[in-house]
């Protein structure tokens, strides 16, 4: 997996206001760190980059192939 630089990493979970970016649940009420996701893998040329990262909780994280992010993408940051 590529590495994530610390700046990014902090843009998505600012961005993802803490919260799983899949089912919203919010890191600040799980027992375990949440992980930085590729929304479209990277063996799919998904890029490391703000849009294509994902917060996601570990459940999500393994579950992702059959749901999709509740991100509003039209408040990204550009
Ligand atoms: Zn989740």
């Amino acid at each position: 997996m590529t590495y994530v630089s610390a700046q990014l990493r902090k843009l998505v979970i600012e961005r993802a206001n803490q919260r799983c970016e899949y089912c919203l649940f919010p890191q600040s009420a799980a027992l375990f760190s949440f992980e930085m996701e590729h929304i479209i893998a990277e063996k799919h040329r998904g890029s490391t980059e703000a849009e294509n990262l994902a917060l996601a909780c570990p459940y999500c994280n393994r579950a992702k192939a059959n749901i999709k992010t509740r991100r509003n993408y039209h408040k990204l940051n550009k």
